[in-house]
Order: C-alpha cells, then structure tokens, then sequence
C-alpha cells in the first residue's frame, strides 16, 4: 500500500552537476514527455538509491532502472543519453528488480570512460513518472555528491485528471513490429504513451500472455519489449480507431537517434495519424512552403572564470540599458500602432529585466569572477526553474519571456558575434521561439515558423499574426528531428506541417500562394472605388490610424476616412504634455493628409495602467475599472479642455469629428457637449465638430439610444466591449483564444446599439479589431452598422467582401446568430453562411 501522503527528499544519485531537464540535449527528455526532473552530469561512475524502496523495473540494456519509493513516486533513473545503444556494455548491476534498497545504496556501477565515448552523453536524467499523484521541487541547482538534497516529491492535493474515455464494447486491436533499437526503452515508451494520452479512448500493449496501459510508463517498459518484437495493441473508446492508426505508426517508426550511422532519419510524427505529417496548434494563418531551417539559442563557450568584476559590471549595465531601450521602441511603436496586447508584452519584459532577484544572482556571480555573459544566463536559468516549479501553466509560459531577455541581453553583450542566417523564404523551426527571436526573424524573409512547444495564445503567437506569418505551435519533439533543408508545406489552416510534400504538391502551394497575392492585389486596386453590398447599401471602410504618415498611406490605399485616430501617441513616453499649439499641428496633419475624407479624433484615453509621467496619478487595485478614458478627463479637466481647444480649431471644422472613450452614461456626453460648447465661445468659433461616443462598456451599449439622443454617432470599441462584458481581461495570455467579439452576448449589445441609434436616425461605425476581421463583415452588416474602421492593409479586402454580400441575407441570418450559445458557434454558422475565400 502507499503512502500517498508523505512528502520525501531525494539525494543525488550521482555525484556533479545539476541541470534543469528542459535544458538537456534529448528532445524526449526535455520535452517533459516522461515526467518532470533534473538530470546530473556524472563525476563518479556508481549510480545511488536517491531514496528507499523497491526497484521495479530495470532495463534489459541495464542502463536504465526505475524504483518505486515509499510513498508511490516511481522514479527513472538513466545513466547518460542513447546508452541503450551499449546494449549492457559497461554497465554492472548491483541488485535485481524486485529488491528492495535503500537511500544512498548503490544500484549499479558503469565505465565512466567506455560509456562516455560510446554514447552521445554521460547527463543523467532522474525523472518523476507518476507526476499526476505528486511534484516535484528542486532543492539543488549547482553542484551536488551522492546524497545531497536534490529533489522533494510532494503528494498533489488534487491529483491531475487522468482522461475518462467514452466507455465503449468496441475494441480494435493491430499486430506491429517493434522498430526501436533496443525495444521500447524509455523514450519510445514516452513517445507511446504521449500519443495515446492525445486520443479519446482507452489503449493497452500486449505482448504475449502480458499486457500493459499505455497510461504507465512503468508498465511499457516492464514488458521489456525488444527490437523487432512482435506486439499487439488494443483501443476501446470513441479516437479507437485514430489511435491505434497513430500508436502503430509510434511502434513502426524508429527515433531518430537509434540510427547514429544513418544518414537523415525518417521523421516521426508527434501526433502520426497520417504518414509523413506532423500535427500542430495554429497560431497564425496561412499555407506555405520552404526549405526547414533551425534556430538554436545562442550556445555559450564553457566560461573559464577569474574574470575582473568592474569590467563585466560595466559590459552587462551597457547591455542592459542597450535592451531597455530597444524594448522601449518597440512598445512606443506598438503603442503607436494602438496595439495593446503587444504594447503590454514588452511592458513586461522591461518589468523582467529589472527583477531584483535577477540581478541580484547575477551580480553575486560576476562578483565571484564569473563572465556577465555566463552569469546572466545562468541567473535566467534559475529563475526559470522557480517559475516552473510553481506548477503554474502560465507562469511556466513566462518561463518564455526570460529566455527572451537571455537571448537578448546575450545578443547585446556578444555584440556582433551573432546573428540569424535564415535562407530567404525558409520556414523556421525551434523548440520555442521568444518575442525578440520573431522580431528578428520577421525582418528577413521567411515564409512560416514551426515551434515543437508553445501555445496559441502565447505572446509570439500574438505577434506571428499581427504580422501574416503563418505559424504552427505544440508540434512536438519531433519537430527537432528533421534534416536542415528539407522541403516542407506549413498548411496553418489546418494544423498540419507535411515533411514529404511531392512536387505536384509544391506546385500547388505555390499557385495557391499566388493567386492569393494576386487576389490581395486585385483588393488593393479596386479599394480606391467605394464599397457597396449587392443590393445596394454603402458601407465606409475607413482606418484606424496613428499619425499622419499612416494616415497618407491609408488614403492611397482608398480608405473613406479615418474611423479612429488614437491620440494616446501624442502623450505618452515624455516629460510634458504637448501644448495645444503642437496637438493642433497633429490633428490637422492627419486631416491634411486624408484629402476630403473625414478624420475621427479620440480624446486621450490613458489612466488605468497606462500612465503618463507627468500625470500621476494614485496607483489602483483594478486599473482597467478605474480612472479611465472619459473619467480621467473629469477628474483632471484641464488635459482634455486643452485638447478640445487644439480639436475645436482644425480646419475645415466638417472633416473633424470628436470621439469620447469609454463613455458610461448619457451625463459624461452632456458635461463634455457643455464644455466644447463653452470652449468654442471663447475661442469665437461658431462651427462646431461633430461628437461622437464610443460604445465600449456594456453600460453605454444599453443606453445606445438614451446616449444618441445628444451623439452625432457612435462607434463600437469591440475590443474594451468584449473584456468588459465577457469579464475577461484583452491582455490574458490564457484567455487570448476566448476573447472573441463574435460572442452571442457582444453581438447582442451590438445590436441594440444599432436600434438606439436607429430611433434617432445615427450612424454606428466599429472602430475595434472585429471591424477588420473579413468572417465578421457580414454579421456587422446585418445587424446595422454602416462604417467599419479596419486596419490600413486590410482595406481593400474588406471591402471586396462587402461588395460580395447581400445586407438584406445579412440581416436575416445575422438575427438569428444571435441566438446561438458561443462564439465559436457563431464562427461556425459564418463560416458556412459566408465561406472565405
Ligand atoms: C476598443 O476598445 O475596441 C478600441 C477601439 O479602443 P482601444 O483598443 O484603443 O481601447
Ligand atoms: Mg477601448
């Protein structure tokens, strides 16, 4: 019986140094597809009980052993990285399976010279294979000798959710040959099971008169399966069939590293339920194809140490600042551009860089001689490794934005002594990629990126698709295993990366890529014609612009005005607030630059957590539910009076309109009409502009007729509308994929804006990001709104769009949308009323 309560400390069961297992060169092992766990460097040549109890599996090749600790935990210890090749060559047991031993007892002794040369490394993983029962904490990064505190297993309080298959008498089961050089050892046992953990049903391996889970690691690997064996395996449940399709391809498909001499191995798909595909997570769009290519960290020379402190201080605090400053530029420019969700990425990475606990380890490394260059690397490492024991899946994926800032900073110290070589139209592969790699990778030209981790709401996913390029996350370790070179398709679309695409496939790619290109040229042309609807009903396609110069481009590329100019761009990231003279020079640039278009200005919306230097502001508990918006406006009038008074004197009047943020009742209009009123009387002027409210609170969207009564129009800020109504922040990483303004409840709140600002005869525009999404032209439509503010480069395809639409099918099909109980139904029901082309 075990005692599952009982938390326990493992010793080391070798002796040297300690490292992270994500960091060890085995893409199984790190991937964390056996368990999680350190792995040690070996100094000595005897491996150690790290704990008592009893040994319940020990490798036919002997340089594996699993032991069963008291309290439960199975724990696989592996002597170095492929040494199943060895076949027991160097390898003495020192006691059977089935015995019991005890902490620190030695288990098995090895060559340390033979087993060196013949495998590919000595590292040593210690792993947790039962990780759904407890976890682990790391008590030791550095150096340890056999016995040292190395780990604690702690019992979980909820155990993770072991998957509960549909029950089902239908069972298939399949004769393979195993392929795997040395059977099914751990790794390919790893892989097994990871496959059938993907699958909705039930699957065990037989071989003989034994059976095993494919649940249990422990139990694949007790079968002892050998090379060439021959097995069965038996699926129950609703993915039956899809897996035992995928599970005999894992049996067929040796790892790559079971062909040392080959040349470049057959990959093995991570999720293999059809030949030669590898299956992923999109996160941004799009098909394409290129030769692979690999990125790999910046590695760094073993550090010799003995170096001068003051110096290494000095190179590191101008690294530092270097980074900082370019992390600035970028979220000034995504600032700029009003996009948020990248804005508040690199806020983050400077609030990472200047982490006291950081800093702090690196500079007591420097200080014992190390290079600013291994001391910071080091120090990123560490940090890591206490995030990702917190057992946290979000703050393990902030894990990413360290190993961002490590590269970055490295990149800064090593100056020109590294670069990215990408050949032109590659698709670039990685374990993961971090949001400066992209940044840098997106200035060459490559065609795609493929990341064996990551998830679709991470931030590089966010920034793969703000900039086109189509991308494909959660791979897989296999992944890694294909040769540099090769051609690939990365069909984003449809989650898949195909590694043998034949030439009639690239054709096809290519032609599908150009006439896609031909098609987006063709919408750029026709963009400088005005959009109509096939029965009729104009709808203005204007920009969502930031300064002048975008808003020249915006008027080549047709749009038929400005529908939303962020003045944020203006205030942030100085000492002073501008004055009225260089405010008024701003917005009449922009109207200047929009020919005879009309040119919607937005009043400052910052507070919150966006603050201004010069501003400041108490610090709040709920920043988003804060002083805000409109709200900072009142609580400091002079800001927005001197902005209305630079508004009130762009020329001609007609072509400027005034739009007020987050606007919660109809008194906040009044006060604000009041005010401008007042304003232009003093400044003798008697033609007003026209006021405009945004629809971005859910309070505002009910009031849509109350607040048209005194509006000249209203325009719908999908994006504050949907964090505000679905009570989901705009920002979550986690939440990224739900954030969707196509939800039924958001589309509801749309409609009633239209019908209150129907009754008194007011046009409704959507300046948020659901304005430039081509699958939510037709529901705007439908449900009333006749200008949509898109994003400068999407103007021509949204209005070939509109010309494609009926509004009166729009409007029929778009009422009963709103029944439907998700926005991934609503999805759905557009993507078959209205297919993209
Ligand atoms: C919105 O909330 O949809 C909007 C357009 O404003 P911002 O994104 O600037 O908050
Ligand atoms: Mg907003």
């Amino acid at each position: 019986m075990h005692n599952n309560n009982n938390e326990l400390t493992l010793g080391a069961p070798l002796s040297g140094p300690v490292m992270p297992l994500f960091n060890i060169d085995d893409a199984v092992f790190a991937s964390g597809a056996l368990g999680d766990g350190i792995a040690i460097d070996p100094l000595n040549d005897s491996l150690h009980a790290p704990c008592g109890g009893v040994i319940v599996q020990v490798a036919r090749t002997l340089h594996a052993l699993t032991l069963r600790a008291d309290n439960g935990a199975e724990l696989l210890l592996h002597l170095g990285l492929d040494t199943v090749a060895l076949e027991g060559e160097g390898f003495t047991l020192l006691v059977g399976e089935g015995a019991r031993v005890e902490a620190g007892q030695a288990l098995l002794r090895f060559d340390l010279d033979q087993v060196a040369r013949h495998s590919r490394s000595l590292v040593s993983p210690l792993v947790l294979t039962n990780g759904e029962h407890y976890e682990l904490r790391a008590r030791a990064l550095e150096s340890v000798k056999v016995g040292d505190p190395v780990l604690q297993i702690v019992p979980r309080q909820t155990p993770r959710a072991a998957a509960t298959p549909e029950s089902s008498d239908d069972e298939v089961r399949r004769h393979a040959r195993v392929a795997h050089r040395g059977g099914l050892h751990a790794r390919p046992a790893a892989l097994l099971r990871q496959t059938a953990q993907r699958f909705d049903c039930s699957a065990r391996l037989h071989l003989g008169d034994r059976s095993a889970s494919l649940d249990s690691l422990i139990g694949i690997m007790g079968l002892g399966v050998e090379e060439q064996a021959q097995v069965e395996i038996s699926c129950r449940g609703k993915d039956r069939e899809a897996a035992i399709q995928a599970l005999l391809q894992v049996l067929q498909t040796p790892l790559a590293e079971d062909h040392p001499h080959a040349a470049p191995p057959p990959p093995i798909a991570s999720r293999p339920v059809e030949a030669g595909v590898l299956h992923g997570v999109c996160a941004a769009p799009g098909l394409v194809s290129g030769p692979l290519a690999r990125l790999q960290g910046i590695q760094l020379p073993p550090d010799p140490g003995g170096h001068d402190a003051q110096e290494q201080r000095q190179a590191l605090n101008s690294a530092l600042e270097q980074v900082r400053s370019e992390i600035r530029a970028t979220e000034q420019q995504a600032l700029s551009r009003g996009d948020h969700a990248e804005q508040a990425i690199f806020n983050a990475h400077l609030a990472l860089l200047e982490d006291p606990a950081l800093l702090d380890t690196t500079h007591q490394a420097i200080t014992h001689g190390s290079a600013a260059t291994h001391a910071w690397s080091q120090a990123i490492d560490s940090q890591c490794q206490v995030l990702l024991e917190l057992g946290n899946p979000l703050l393990a994926e902030r894990t990413n934005d360290l190993r961002d800032l490590r590269q970055r900073v490295l990149r800064a110290l090593l100056g020109e002594a590294c670069h990215y070589e990408l050949p032109q139209g590659a698709i670039v592969v990685a374990q993961e990629l971090t949001p400066s790699d992209l940044l840098l990778i997106s200035q060459k030209d490559v065609a795609g990126l493929c990341m064996a981790e990551g998830g679709a709401t991470s931030h590089v996913a966010i920034l793969a698709r703000a900039r086109g390029l189509p991308c494909l996350v959660a791979l897989g370790p296999a992944l890694l295993e294909i040769a540099p070179g090769q051609q690939l398709v990365l069909d984003a679309d449809h989650g898949r990366l195909e590694l043998t695409p034949d030439q009639a496939r690239l054709e096809g790619v290519a032609i599908a890529r150009w006439q896609h290109q031909l098609r987006r040229q063709r919408q750029q042309e026709r963009g400088l014609s005005p959009a109509q609807t096939r029965d009729g009903r104009t709808i203005e396609v204007a920009a969502n612009v930031a300064s002048a110069a975008e808003a020249r481009q915006a008027h080549l590329s047709g749009a038929d005005g400005v529908g939303l100019l962020r003045t944020e761009f203006l205030f942030v990231d100085r000492r002073t607030a501008p004055d009225e003279r260089e405010q008024l020079d701003a917005y009449q640039a922009v109207v200047d630059a929009m020919g005879d278009k009309p040119v919607i200005i937005r009043t400052i919306d910052v507070g919150g957590d966006k603050q201004l230097d010069y501003l400041p502001l108490p610090a709040e508990a709920n920043p988003v539910l804060g002083l805000r918006g409109i709200r900072l406006a009142q609580a400091r009038p002079q800001l927005l009076e001197q902005q209305l008074r630079a508004l009130l004197q762009v020329n001609p009047a007609q072509r400027c309109r005034i739009l007020l943020p987050m606007v919660s009742e109809v008194d906040e209009l009044l006060q604000i009409r009041r005010c401008l009123e007042r304003l232009a009387g003093e400044l003798g002027i008697s033609q007003l502009p026209e006021l405009g409210v945004m629809i971005e609170v859910p309070s505002a969207a009910l009031l849509a007729g109350q607040l048209a009564e005194h509006a000249d129009f209203l325009s719908i800020g999908t994006n504050d509308l949907s964090q505000y109504t679905l009570a989901m922040d705009r920002d979550h990483a986690g939440l990224a994929g739900r954030v969707d303004a196509l939800h039924p409840a958001i589309l509801q709140l749309i409609a009633s804006t239209c019908a209150g600002a129907a009754r008194h005869q007011r046009w409704v525009g959507v300046c948020g990001a659901l304005a430039s999404d081509p699958l939510a032209t037709p529901v705007l439509i439908g449900l009333g709104i006749s200008e949509l503010s898109v994003s400068p480069p999407q103007i021509g395809e949204i209005k070939e769009r509109v010309r494609h639409l009926d509004a009166a099918e729009c409007r029929r099909i778009s009422a009963s949308l709103l029944q439907l109980g998700s926005a991934a139904s609503v999805r759905e029901a557009c993507r078959q009323h209205w297919p993209l082309d």
